[in-house]
């Protein structure tokens, strides 16, 4: 049996940060890594940043359930389902994504988790390992799985490294050119045919 690894954000839902400033107006929280590359010191600055907007989880998940998944993802991954067994790694947290979770039908998710206290404020993040995307693809491997992962950017390099195949959905230009050995797909059409030619079964569209 094969297994698909997808990365979540970028590939089946907008980018929640950059999204969830767009929505709410709050410049600030546009900052990601590579802005500030510790990531600590970029999380504390976003918890800091929510507080002082007086932005509970409540309130959070209300503007990330506006945001829906990019269009057309549901039909790719219900497709994607039917054909292999899938498991979404991503470097978001379960708070955050389960509103879009639940519009994308609940799929297997492994991420990371938040502490939030009794008002309502996100207090703290909890990291559930670290390099967890390939960890979780070694995982998958020793128990003699066959693995297909997909991914946008940096971040999922060492997943695609460590599966049977890689293919890289819209990533950025420097990606593109530092990992020439993935195929890159741009449309949900064609992230289906690399999928079918990334399997070792005879899958069709
Ligand atoms: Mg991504």
């Amino acid at each position: 049996m094969e297994i698909a690894c997808l990365d979540l954000e970028g590939v089946l839902i907008p980018e929640i940060w950059i999204n969830f400033a767009e929505r709410t107006g709050i410049d600030e929280l546009r900052a990601t890594t590579r802005d500030i590359p510790d990531y600590d010191v970029l999380m504390t600055q976003r918890l800091r940043i929510l507080k002082e907007h007086k932005l509970g989880l409540p309130d959070i998940q209300e503007v990330i359930d506006g945001m829906g998944p990019l269009e057309g993802a549901r039909e790719f991954l219900d497709w994607l389902r039917e054909r292999f067994q899938v498991v979404i790694l991503s470097d978001t947290f379960y708070e955050f994504a389960a509103p879009l979770m639940r519009q994308l039908g609940h799929p297997t998710l492994l991420c990371h988790k938040l502490s939030v206290d009794e008002q309502g404020f996100v207090t703290n993040y909890h990291i559930r390992q670290s390099n967890p995307k390939r960890q979780s693809v070694l995982a998958l491997k020793s128990l003699y799985y066959r693995i297909i992962a997909a991914g946008d950017s940096y971040n999922d390099t060492t997943m695609l490294a460590e599966a049977d195949a890689g293919i890289l959905f819209r990533p950025p230009p420097n990606v593109i050119d530092e990992f020439p050995q993935y195929p890159v797909v741009n449309d949900y059409e064609a992230f289906k045919k690399a999928f079918c030619e990334a399997s070792i079964r005879d899958l069709s569209v």
